[in-house]
């Protein structure tokens, strides 16, 4: 038994090197990092962590610190998924879902960590293991960026090595989302993989009109039209939009994930493994879309998530978009010709700057 000694939770305030944004959160200065270190009783050690974009995070670190501490620390670390099932009727009353869900994702994170690292493995082989190289994509967070500044960030992706590009639409009038698909798919030529994403902005009605006057630009999906409560409306605006259909990173457990996926209102299953239940979660909706026959995609947290698309054979784009925590991460993400390439280090292989971030500390 590899008994869990210690849970530290720290909470902490990334400032983004540009501000971003999009249709639903506006201009956003920081992101809120929530970590989660364990140690077992040999002094083996994992981390994981969880992040917002301005809110929630002293609730996750307070659920992390105060709640899953006590109710963690002593248990068996190697076995997972007993301690996920502890860690969700622990927070069952005031979660599934929510702070609850990010709190979680991160111990599960760091349990993932610590086994593959006391077994010497990279957490993508322990995972089931298939193909390290992922093709990804740069999300850009962009929408109030002008054409101008929107070409030339393109322009620093494609010589970062990106060979598929996300876009933000969900402008005031919908002639100006085209205009800037337009630009994009010009400037990018006509096979090369480009995604846009309305963060919730539009009603099924206006989600529909934007799909259809999206088609003509061949796009590789349509990312969260509209909210993620209406299950049905999605699957109207998959059927009558014309486009693929991505949505996720605001599903926050695997139930959720399941009316999508069982109802047709999904193409692209994009769980965040830091706000779904973590890695343990983040697979079973891998597998539940693999035996839809779906594709399965990833939101955010790309240096962990790589492992988990590494681990799946539907795999489609893994999603790179750091909000400035690279700056804070020893090893960066390496990305050749199109695609990121999963450490064969022990473990989830990221190790934070932790000197750094001390002095982002939330108070
Ligand atoms: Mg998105």
């Amino acid at each position: 038994m590899a008994t869990l000694k210690t849970l530290q939770g720290d909470h902490y305030l990334v400032p983004l090197p540009v501000a971003l944004s999009d249709s639903t959160h506006g201009i956003i200065t920081h992101f809120e990092l929530i970590t989660a270190r364990v140690t077992d009783a040999d002094g083996a050690e994992g981390m994981g962590y969880t992040y917002t974009v301005g809110a929630n995070g002293a609730a996750a670190h307070a659920i992390i610190a105060r709640d899953l501490k006590p109710v963690m620390e002593g248990q068996d670390a190697d076995l997972i998924e007993k301690a996920w099932q502890r860690m969700w009727w622990a927070q069952h009353y005031g979660g599934r879902g929510g702070p609850a869900s990010l709190a979680i994702s991160a111990v599960d994170i760091a349990l993932w960590d610590l086994k593959a690292r006391k077994l010497g493995t990279p957490l993508y082989r322990l995972l089931g293991g298939h193909d390290p190289a992922v093709p990804c994509y740069a999300g850009g967070i962009d929408l109030e960026f002008t054409p101008e500044a929107l070409l030339k960030q393109t322009e620093g992706n494609l010589k970062k090595g990106f060979r598929a590009i996300k876009m933000k639409v969900g402008r005031a009038r919908l002639a100006e989302d085209i205009a800037r698909v337009k630009a994009m798919r010009e400037y990018l030529g006509a096979d090369f993989p480009l995604m846009v994403d309305a963060n919730m902005r539009w009603t099924v009605d206006e989600a529909v009109r934007a799909a259809r006057a999206l088609c003509e630009f061949d796009l590789t999906w349509l990312e969260e039209p509209t909210i993620p409560d209406d299950v049905q409306g999605h699957v109207r605006i998959l059927r009558d939009g014309g486009l693929p259909i991505a949505t996720g990173e605001n599903l926050h457990t695997l139930y959720e994930f399941t009316q999508f996926i069982h109802a047709g209102a999904v193409t692209f299953p994009e769980p965040d493994v830091t706000n779904c239940g973590g890695v343990t979660v983040w697979m079973k909706v891998a597998h539940l879309a693999e035996a839809f026959n779906l594709p399965v995609t990833s939101h955010g947290a790309h240096d962990i998530t790589v492992h988990c698309l590494a681990a799946a054979p539907n795999r489609s784009f893994l999603e790179v978009h750091g909000f400035g925590l690279d700056l804070y991460i020893a090893d960066k993400l390496p990305i050749v010709d199109g695609k990121a390439i999963a450490s064969e280090r022990p473990g989830h292989g990221v190790a934070f700057d932790w000197k750094g971030l001390e002095k982002l500390r939330a108070k």
